[in-house]
């Protein structure tokens, strides 16, 4: 376990956990794929940034529920972030497996969030993997010069 999930306490876990099942009823937009993704996003500033996957009848303009959750985050001037929760699966039930961000989202979140943050991958309530980003993309690429997350060139 990671500093940062060490430092994630039971009560924000379970919030994590809750609001992103709860961003994959009320926020997702699945027009295409019919499959739903909730995110959870803990900001540094202790404000959770919630949201779903938007999809659009381009499929390119589409977004993740991961980096929607990011953006709104950064958007409102939250640069540091503590832990994602994400869940997924058929629009029309209950998610039956795990779901971890895309290749993309992975690539996106490391550029902004802590290499050890907590990944929360859910199931259900009681059914939890969690890794840290760096487990979901490891050797990933930052663009040289650079040395914190998200930092401006
Ligand atoms: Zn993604």
């Amino acid at each position: 376990m990671s500093g940062s999930a060490e430092r994630l306490g039971a009560a924000a876990r379970r919030e994590l956990v809750r609001s992103c099942l709860e961003a994959r009823r009320l926020r997702s937009r699945p027009v295409i794929s019919g499959y739903s993704v909730g995110a959870a996003l803990l900001g540094g500033d202790g404000r959770l940034y919630c949201a779903g996957n938007i999809e659009c009848w381009g499929q390119t303009p589409s977004i993740c529920a991961e980096r929607t959750a990011l953006f709104k985050a950064l958007s409102e001037l939250c640069t540091d972030f503590a832990a994602l929760a994400v869940c997924g699966g058929p629009a029309d039930r209950e998610p039956e497996d795990f779901c971890t961000p895309c290749g993309v989202c992975r690539q996106v979140l490391l550029q902004f969030c802590p290499p050890d943050m907590p990944v929360l991958c859910v199931k259900r309530p009681q059914e939890v993997r969690e890794y840290t980003l760096a487990q979901l993309l490891p050797d990933y690429w930052t663009r040289p010069g650079t040395s914190q997350q998200g930092e401006h060139p």
